[in-house]
């Protein structure tokens, strides 16, 4: 599913609740409490939803189902705090007080979760700000991505205690079979979520065949599935070593071995790069596809956004019929660690281009959109980015400056 049709969907998933409510509430056609409640159900569908997103749902686009995942929370508050203002103007009957605390104590939680995620989880936006706030932020590091993502995990409570307002209101109001559909939306995420929850202790389903060092910060990782059914080329699957668990792309899969290519940059790729050969993990199922190579293919890549590209490339060259030109963009020319490879691949398909870049080093060469302008196939090309948050903005801009239209961009 793309983002238009969720966000499609998004729209419809509050309404049933507010209709359901006004109908069967005495008075419920009042303006102030069809306004509060409105924004009680776009809260409450919301929350249940954003639970449901962090399930990875298959038919949802990780990267679009992401992209949600963080915008949700924003509006689900933003609704959850005009929902208790407008309260006060609605007539409430008496016996409100118990239900009116849960309301506030889940507001509260996902006040503080919302807080602490901006600051510890969705961390990109700090690269924008000036460099004092990077150095007041630097001194939090030692909080650990992983921590967070446990913490928050915590949100659950805070749907709860909204759960259980719900109830009370509708017990309040004498019609406690308002509270049903309410009930049934938290339960359905709660589907999703529990066996999404449990799979985080499921048993080891891989074994380190070999780690290669290809450079100072890049890795080979080669692992042997014990079973049939795992990631396939060009998929993210989750990696999960001692309880922690992070994204990789398949750059390569022969029979039950699949190659991740990564770069060491924090606690979790440092504990990947010493694994030895035997060493058992997890790794989860895939998610996500290649695209298909009907036209040509431009691919730019940053660093170790080469995983990904590499991905492309392998499944590509099967049946290299439409021309595939890769821009490899790197700061230190020891980060060129598939060099020879690609100037190989250039030699044996002739429609293979690559074009590498040195930013720091000898000539200190970038990719700009005066290179772009000049491919032959531009117009035609489907062209997809991977690279850092800041480079692959930058490079999408320059694609769209050269009028290119189909642009993917990813980063991490
Ligand atoms: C779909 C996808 C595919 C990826 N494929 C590759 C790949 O093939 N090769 C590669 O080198 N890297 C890949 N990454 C990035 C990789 O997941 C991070 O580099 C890694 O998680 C960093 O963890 P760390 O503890 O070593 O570093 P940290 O210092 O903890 O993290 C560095 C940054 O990585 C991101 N990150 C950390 N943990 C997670 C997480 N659990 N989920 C999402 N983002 C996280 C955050 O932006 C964080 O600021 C991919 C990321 C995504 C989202």
């Amino acid at each position: 599913m793309n983002a238009k049709w969720l966000s499609f969907l998004i729209f419809l998933l509050p309404l049933p609740l507010i209709f359901w409510q006004i109908t069967t509430q005495d008075n419920g056609f009042a303006f102030w409490n069809v306004v509060t409640v409105s924004f009680g159900a776009i809260a409450y569908s919301y929350l249940c939803f954003i639970l449901f997103l962090g399930t990875r749902p298959r038919w949802i686009k990780y990267e679009v189902a992401q992209k949600f995942h963080r915008v949700l929370p924003i509006l689900a508050i933003a609704a959850i705090l005009l929902h208790s203002q407008t309260e006060e103007f609605v007539n409430n009957p008496h016996g409100l007080h118990g239900a009116g605390g849960y309301g506030e104590l889940s507001q509260n939680v996902f006040l503080i979760m919302g807080g602490l995620s901006i600051l510890f989880l969705a961390t990109k936006w700090l690269r924008y700000t000036p460099s004092i706030v990077q150095k007041f932020m630097k001194m939090f590091s030692f909080i650990r991505y992983d921590w967070m993502k446990w913490v928050h995990h915590l949100q659950i409570f805070g749907i709860i205690f909204m759960a259980i307002h719900v109830i009370l209101v509708n017990i309040a109001y004498n019609t406690p079979m308002t509270a049903v559909p309410y009930i049934v939306y938290f339960g359905v995420a709660l589907v999703f979520y529990i066996p999404f929850l449990l799979k985080k202790f499921a048993r080891r389903n891989a074994t380190v065949a070999s780690v290669t060092a290809l450079s100072s910060v890049m890795y080979e990782l080669k692992l042997h599935m014990n079973s049939k059914k795992h990631a396939q080329l060009g998929q993210a699957a989750w990696i999960r070593i001692n309880g922690m668990e992070h994204p990789f792309t398949i750059a390569d899969v022969n029979d039950d071995e699949v190659t991740i290519i990564f770069k060491k940059v924090g606690p979790f790729t440092k504990k990947m790069a010493q694994l030895q050969s035997g060493d058992r993990l997890y790794m989860t199922k895939g998610y996500g596809k290649l695209p298909k190579f009907e036209k040509p293919t431009i691919y730019i890549a940053g660093g170790s956004g080469i995983a990904v590209a590499m991905s492309y490339i392998k499944a590509w060259s099967k049946n290299p019929t439409q021309p595939f030109h890769l821009y490899w963009s790197v700061r230190k020319s020891d980060e060129l660690v598939y060099d020879r490879y690609f100037r190989q691949l250039q030699q044996t398909i002739p429609n293979f281009y690559y074009t590498p870049y040195v930013t720091q080093e000898g000539l200190c060469e970038r990719l700009t959109y005066k290179e772009l302008e000049q491919n032959l196939y531009l117009e035609q090309a489907q062209c997809f980015i991977c690279a850092s948050a800041k480079a692959s903005f930058a490079f999408e801009r320059m694609l769209h400056k050269v009028q290119a239209d189909d642009v993917h961009a990813e980063n991490f």
